[in-house]
């Protein structure tokens, strides 16, 4: 079999136990004769589907009750203008705490539809940081605040979180379910499934019904939470595949020993690779202060950019995928999700070493 070290921002690697298992059932899925993609959404196989993976994900990021699980599409992007469009009034205002590309696109969207308050602290010094306190200024009568838990481009990550007075959102489309989180402490968690949940096309929303009560009427249907929540993500065609494909994931996390377990194993294999870059201060510089560094997107460069291209062709002629940086940072990225097995990354930092060995 051929499998490569894949280290893409995303769409990602996935579990190899899934994809055999999805190789298995692709042409009849529990003796239905056909397959998830064929199966109606309507259907009673489909419905508990969706809802097995609704209870994986409730059981492994042990959301309370008073939460919606929701299943929907157009990507974390569309959060960006649903939340606002839900949930900030015209003559109210919002606070979004600025820590990379994804915040600065939510921002934007916010914009269209009221009054948005930032916390620039993170980017006054090129996203290398989280802000350690928030200003109580950005959350005075803020509808709501909005924090991005990890940067994939700038490899930052929150590490704990701020406790704030107004409904806290969080975009966690690039670390959920890397870690244990406090849901109890946020309104609503929503995430792109194609890092670490699953195949592209999915975008899971965890709301508090408390919030939903407090949504805007007047949103067009398709972008309307409560119109989803009260169709159980079955307003229309839900992303069945891809539905079905994260409840596999959700299952091969709790093989794992649960988001414990992960953070654990996530933990090491970053730090593989951050240990060479900190034995190698005068070769290496990683993007993000160390406090600030996230375990899923790993930011460095070389300090010889000519060296940095050779690197950039070595790795990719030793077939590591997906080690350039996003083009607006520049420099390298390495990204570690779940499924990124420990010895893939051990591999990257052996080359990291050697690299550095041959040419100091
Ligand atoms: N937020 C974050 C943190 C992301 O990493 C991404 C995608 N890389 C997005 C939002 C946008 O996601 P999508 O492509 O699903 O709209």
């Amino acid at each position: 079999m051929h499998r490569i070290d894949n280290f893409n921002a995303g769409p990602a690697a996935l579990p190899l136990p899934v994809l055999e298992q999805i190789q298995r059932e692709i042409t009849d899925y529990n003796y239905t004769g056909m397959s998830v993609f064929e199966l109606s959404h309507r259907s009673d196989t489909y419905e508990s589907i969706q809802a097995k993976t609704e209870a994986r994900l409730r059981e492994l990021l042990s959301i309370p009750d008073g939460y919606r699980v929701l299943f929907l599409q157009g990507g974390a992007s569309l959060q960006f203008a649903m939340i606002p469009m839900n949930f900030l009034g015209r003559d109210q205002t919002a606070a979004y705490v600025l820590t990379g590309v994804w915040s600065e696109k939510a921002v934007k969207e916010a914009q269209q539809f009221g009054a948005v308050r930032c916390d620039e602290q993170a980017k006054a010094g090129g996203y290398r940081t989280i802000p350690a306190h928030l200003d109580v200024g950005l959350l005075e009568g803020a509808a709501y605040a909005h924090i991005t838990s990890n940067n994939t481009i700038y490899g930052t990550q929150w590490s704990s979180f701020p406790k704030v007075n107004v409904p806290l959102i969080a975009d966690m489309s690039s670390d959920i379910l890397s870690r244990p989180i406090p849901v109890q402490d946020f309104s609503l968690i929503y995430a792109g499934a194609q890092k670490n949940l699953g195949p592209a096309g999915l975008t899971v929303v965890i709301v508090r019904e408390e919030l939903l009560a407090k949504a805007n009427q007047h949103v067009p249907t398709m972008l309307d939470y409560n119109v989803h929540a009260k169709n159980n993500s079955m307003y229309n065609t839900p992303p069945t595949f891809s539905v079905y494909v994260m409840g596999l994931v959700l299952e091969w996390i709790a093989e794992q020993g649960g988001v414990t377990a992960i953070e654990r194993q996530n933990a090491a294999k970053a730090a593989s690779i951050y240990s060479v870059i900190d034995e190698h201060p005068e070769f290496y510089v990683g993007h993000a202060e160390v406090a600030a560094r996230s375990a899923m997107n790993l930011t460095f460069r070389l300090r010889d950019e000519a060296l940095e291209k050779k690197f950039l062709a070595e790795a990719k002629a030793k077939v590591f995928v997906g080690v350039k940086g996003h083009r607006s940072v520049g420099g390298c990225r390495v990204s570690l999700y779940n499924a990124v097995p420990a010895a893939a990354a051990h591999r990257f930092a052996e080359f990291m070493q050697a690299f550095a060995r041959q040419h100091q």
